[in-house]
C-alpha cells in the first residue's frame, strides 16, 4: 500500500477530516447564495454554491460548519495549501511594507527574483528572461505578442481540446464552444486549429499497423505502437494543417503539455517532442503552456519535463503564487526582447503581494518533498481508482500524472461519452463533502487536483467517497 508520511506538510489549526454538520449546501450557503443571484451577473457559473469560511491543507470549511475535501485546489492553484504558513508571512510582511507601486513606474526586487528563480527552473538550457502579468489569459496573450514581435508573422496554431483562457483571443484559442465562446464572436482568423494526439480519442484515425499480439506483454507493445501511430499521425495533419496556411506565416503553436479543461489528456508519445521538431524546421515559437500542469503538479517543476521538451517559451500562473493572482512568460531571451520598451506591462503585473507569495511557493519547492507528494498521490489515486476500470463498463479511462488525475465516464464498446455520469458521481460527491470538478470537451470527464499538502488518510476517504459515487452510479445505470 502506498503512504505519504503523513505528518502534513502545512501546519495550520483546521482538522484535516471531513465532517458534515448540515446537508451540502447548508442553510447559510444557501442563503447567502441567494443574495448572490441578486447582485452577481449570472454570466458565472458555480460548481458548488457553499460559502468559504477557511481552508487549510485538505479541506474547506463553510459557512455551515461543513468540512470538505478539497480535490480541486481552486483548479489547480492552491497546491502549497490555501493558508500556507510561508505564503502567509511573506505577504504579511510585504503587505506592512506597500501593496502597490506599479512595476513600469519604481521597481521593487521581488518582481526580479520570481523572474531569476524561472528563468533557472523552466525546461530549456538556454538564456532566458521573464515577464510577469497577473492572470493566465494575459500570460497566453502576452506569449503571442513576443512570438509575432519576434517573428512578424501572424498566426498562431493551437490544437483540438485545448483551453487557454476567456479573454478575446485566448477564448479563440480554446477549443469548446460552450460556455467559452457561445454568443462571444466573431473570433480573430489568425487562430488556427489543428489535431492533437488524444490516445483514448485521437483526432485523426485509421487503422493501427502491428496491432494483434497475443498476452500481457502483447497488449502492452500494442498500447505503444497505437501511442506512436496516433501521435505520427497527428503531426502529420499538423503539418498539413501549417502548409495549407503557409506554414512560413504561423508566429507560434501553442500547446498544453497535459490538455486540462479539454480532459486532462495525456498527448500520445512522441507528439510534443514531433511539435518541438516542426516548430524548429519552420522557425515557429513553441509555447507550452504550463499554467494548469506546471509548478510540481504532475511531481516535476513542469509538466513537459516528463517529455524531455522544451518550449522556446514556457508560460506559468495558478499555482506559481499559492492563490494570489500572478502569471509569468518565460523565454529565449533573444524572443523577450524582440519585443520594443514599453510593449508588454498593465498596471498589476508581476504585483509585489504576488511576488513575495510566488517565492515563498518557490522555497516551499525547493528540497523536493512537495514533487515527491505529487508523486505519491498518483500513486494512492490509481491504487484506489483503477480497479474501477475492470469493476464497471463505464470508466472508459484513469489518467494523468502526479496529483492532475481524471476519470473518463463512456458508454462501453462505443466510447460515446457520458456527461451525465460525470456530473451525477460529482454531485453525489459534493453531498458527501468531497469537492470534485468535471471537465472534457464532452463534459465525461472528473478530475482531481488535490493540494499537494493534503494528508494520505483524508486523501482516501475522499477518493473511497469517489469510488462508492463511481459504482453506485455504474450499478444504477446497468439496471437502467
Ligand atoms: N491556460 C491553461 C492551460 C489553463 O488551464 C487556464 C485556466 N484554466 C488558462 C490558460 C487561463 O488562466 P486564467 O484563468 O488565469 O486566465
Amino acid at each position: 500500500m502506498t503512504q505519504i508520511a503523513d505528518a502534513p506538510v502545512h501546519a495550520g489549526s483546521l482538522p484535516q477530516s471531513r465532517h458534515l454538520a448540515t446537508a451540502v449546501p447548508g442553510p447559510r450557503s444557501r442563503a447567502l447564495h441567494a443574495e448572490r443571484r441578486a447582485e452577481v451577473s449570472d454570466g458565472f457559473g458555480t460548481v458548488l454554491p457553499v460559502f468559504v469560511e477557511s481552508a487549510d491543507g485538505g479541506i474547506l470549511q463553510d459557512v455551515d460548519g461543513n468540512r470538505l475535501i478539497d480535490l480541486a485546489s481552486g483548479i489547480a492553484v492552491t497546491s502549497v495549501g490555501a493558508a500556507n504558513a510561508r505564503v502567509r508571512e511573506r505577504v504579511t510582511a510585504q503587505l506592512e511594507r506597500f501593496t502597490h507601486t506599479c512595476f513600469m513606474v519604481t521597481e521593487y526586487d521581488s518582481f526580479t527574483q520570481v523572474c531569476r528563480w524561472l528563468n533557472e527552473h523552466t525546461p530549456g538550457d538556454f538564456e532566458k528572461r521573464t515577464a510577469l502579468f497577473s492572470t493566465g489569459a494575459e500570460a497566453v496573450e502576452n506569449a503571442v505578442k513576443i512570438a509575432r514581435s519576434a517573428t512578424g508573422r501572424p498566426h498562431v496554431l493551437v490544437f483540438d481540446e485545448a483551453y487557454h483562457g476567456r479573454s478575446l483571443l485566448t477564448m479563440a484559442m480554446t477549443a469548446k464552444d460552450n460556455p467559452y465562446r457561445l454568443n462571444f464572436g466573431p473570433l480573430p482568423r489568425e487562430v488556427v486549429r489543428a489535431a492533437s494526439a488524444n490516445p483514448l480519442r485521437p483526432s485523426v484515425t485509421g487503422a493501427v499497423a502491428g496491432a494483434g499480439a497475443a498476452g500481457e506483454a502483447g497488449a502492452a507493445r500494442d498500447a505503444k505502437v497505437a501511442g506512436e501511430e496516433i501521435a505520427a499521425r497527428a503531426l502529420a495533419s499538423v503539418e498539413a494543417t501549417l502548409a495549407e496556411h503557409g506554414a512560413e506565416t504561423f508566429a507560434a503553436m501553442v500547446i498544453e503539455p497535459i490538455q486540462g479543461e479539454g480532459g486532462f489528456i495525456v498527448p500520445a508519445p512522441g507528439f510534443l517532442a514531433g511539435l518541438r521538431r516542426i516548430a524548429d524546421e519552420h522557425g515557429i515559437v513553441l509555447v507550452i503552456d504550463e499554467i494548469q500542469a506546471g509548478m510540481g503538479r504532475t511531481g516535476t517543476l513542469f509538466a513537459s519535463e516528463h517529455e524531455g521538451v522544451a518550449g522556446d517559451i514556457t508560460l506559468s500562473a495558478k499555482a506559481l503564487a499559492g492563490g494570489l493572482p500572478l502569471s509569468a512568460v518565460t523565454g529565449r531571451a533573444e524572443l523577450m526582447n524582440a519585443v520594443h520598451a514599453g510593449g508588454l506591462g498593465g498596471t498589476y503585473a508581476g504585483n509585489p503581494l504576488a511576488c513575495e507569495a510566488a517565492l515563498a511557493v518557490f522555497e516551499e519547492f525547493e528540497d523536493g518533498t512537495l514533487l515527491a507528494r505529487a508523486r505519491e498521490i498518483e500513486a494512492i489515486a490509481r491504487e484506489v481508482l483503477e480497479p474501477l476500470t475492470r469493476q464497471t463498463a463505464v470508466v472508459a479511462e484513469v489518467r494523468g500524472r502526479g496529483a492532475m488525475l481524471a476519470l473518463e465516464f463512456a458508454e462501453p464498446g462505443t466510447l460515446a461519452p457520458r456527461p451525465d455520469l460525470a456530473a451525477a458521481i460529482s454531485k453525489a460527491c459534493h453531498a458527501q463533502g468531497v469537492l470534485t470538478l468535471t471537465c472534457g470537451t464532452h463534459g465525461n470527464v472528473i478530475r482531481l487536483l488535490p493540494p499537494l499538502v493534503i494528508g494520505a488518510e483524508l486523501l482516501r476517504d475522499g477518493l473511497d467517497v469517489l469510488r462508492a459515487a463511481v459504482l453506485e452510479a455504474a450499478g444504477a445505470d446497468t439496471a437502467r
